[in-house]
């Protein structure tokens, strides 16, 4: 298996240097140069997602390196559930795939942890340490510090817009210490993105540093979101004969690729609906078919606050056509007041509490069924409600619990940096302290 730029295709790489490399030298995106098919009986008797992950990426490692270690590494990356749940007070069938059971309570320590775990195995004998800069709005730099600490092989660094996360996502970023160290940029998170970027074109920085990313265009972060995606679907399968639909939360659009990437490849997956929140650059597109990529404007479900969503690329470059594209996924949008409704209603009619992100989702199931959907549909739930529980708890009128991985990071003490939005900050940070 190859990897090709979605920019031109005679930019190829392996797997190995598509993970380490991040983008490609085109400024595309990497995407598998050929899909493999698979049937639902290649997946008979594998029920655990270790197990399952190693067999469904196994012919996207063929040929390279990490081929051989794959299994280790999808042990290592999904050492906690993903569990289905039924939403048994539901006014039609649905579950409910909870992706919040990791380290730092969001989908995104799956990929966090599998990117981790290649990358090791990559720069096992590499001379030098690789510094890994982190850009994030809120949940990725927790998940990249959790799934990075204590490597020796590594330091990060954590670039995020002070007093513009939640007070427990700004806890989760800066509990670290050790090879992580965060920084509380005095700017937005564009400044902390045009400083990382700024970061990777400097020449004296360069010279220091092996500099490397961990955002969510590196491959090695959406392959193993495909895992859940078709344990979940199997699991609906076997029960119910049919294909389950799925709505997902979405911002950059990486979690829902992945969706559509495991549909692809034959595993039982019906219609793909993505939610958005009041940032309509996916939804306007769908309706118009052009696209308009703007500024992004700030919401109550933060982490898909995206304007210009860098994954479309590669869902253009599997569906060029629009019109096919259109038949592939729908998308409809959620604004904060009915964020707001449905974290109320929901936690009354259904006795469900969702985290705002969740809860684009959950609008939209309703949404659909009004609009006479039938099927068994799947709310994908990317984030536990107690790491926004200042937003959920005035709404619901109940505390959330917080569970125990959560818990402990709250405990630990914070050490964070504060910094001027200027690439020279980070630069004296980053080589003389
Ligand atoms: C990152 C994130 C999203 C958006 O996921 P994309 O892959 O960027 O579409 C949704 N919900 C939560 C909780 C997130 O952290």
């Amino acid at each position: 298996m190859h990897y090709i730029s979605t920019r031109d295709a005679s930019h190829k790489a392996s797997l190995s240097e598509a993970i380490a490399r991040g983008i490609a030298p085109d400024g595309g995106l990497y995407v598998p140069g050929e899909f493999p098919h698979f049937t639902t009986r290649q997946f008979e008797g594998v029920t655990e997602l270790p197990e399952i992950g190693a067999r469904l990426l196994a012919p996207f490692a063929e040929g390279d390196p990490l081929a051989g270690e794959l299994e280790a590494i999808c042990r290592e990356a999904f050492n906690f559930p993903a569990p289905l749940v039924p939403l048994d007070q539901a006014p039609a069938p649905a579950s409910v795939l909870e992706l919040f059971h990791g380290p730092t309570c969001a989908f995104k320590d799956f990929g966090a942890r599998f990117l981790a775990a290649c990358l090791e195995r990559i720069r096992r004998n590499a001379p030098r340490k690789l510094t890994i800069l982190v850009a994030t709005s809120g949940d990725t730099g927790g998940a990249v510090a959790a799934a990075f600490h204590n490597k020796p092989w590594v330091e990060v660094a954590v670039l995020y817009p002070k007093g513009l996360v939640s007070e427990r996502q700004a806890q989760q970023l800066s509990c670290w210490g050790g090879n992580v160290r965060t920084f509380a940029v005095k700017g937005s998170f564009d400044d902390c993105q045009r400083m990382v970027k700024e970061a990777f074109l400097d020449p004296a920085l360069k010279e220091s540093h092996q500099l490397s990313s961990a955002n969510s265009i590196n491959i090695g972060r959406l392959l193993p979101q495909m895992v859940y995606y078709a344990k979940s679907s199997l699991e609906l399968w076997r029960q119910l004969g049919r294909r389950p639909n799925y709505i997902i939360p979405t911002g950059n659009l990486g979690n829902a690729m992945a969706c559509v990437w495991a549909r692809h490849v034959g595993l039982p997956i019906g219609e793909i609906v993505l939610a958005t929140n009041a940032n309509q650059t996916v939804t306007d597109y769908l309706r118009s078919g052009e696209w308009q990529p703007r500024a992004s404007v700030p919401t109550l479900a933060s982490a898909m606050d995206v304007g210009n969503p860098s994954n479309m690329e590669r869902l253009r470059a599997l569906h060029p056509e629009f019109e096919e594209l259109q038949g592939q996924v729908g998308a409809s949008s959620v604004d904060d007041i009915e964020i707001r409704g449905t974290l109320r209603r929901d936690s009354h009619e259904l006795d469900r509490v969702w985290c705002p992100h969740t809860a684009t989702a959950a609008k939209v199931y309703r949404r659909m069924l009004s609009r006479g959907a039938r099927g068994h549909w799947v709310i994908v739930s990317t984030a536990h409600p107690a790491k926004f529980n200042d937003i959920v708890e005035p709404q619901t009128g109940r505390e959330v619990p917080v569970p125990p991985a959560l818990a402990t990071l709250l405990s630990l003490p914070r050490q964070e940096t504060e910094l001027e939005p200027s690439l020279q900050a980070l630069r004296t940070q980053l080589q003389h302290t």
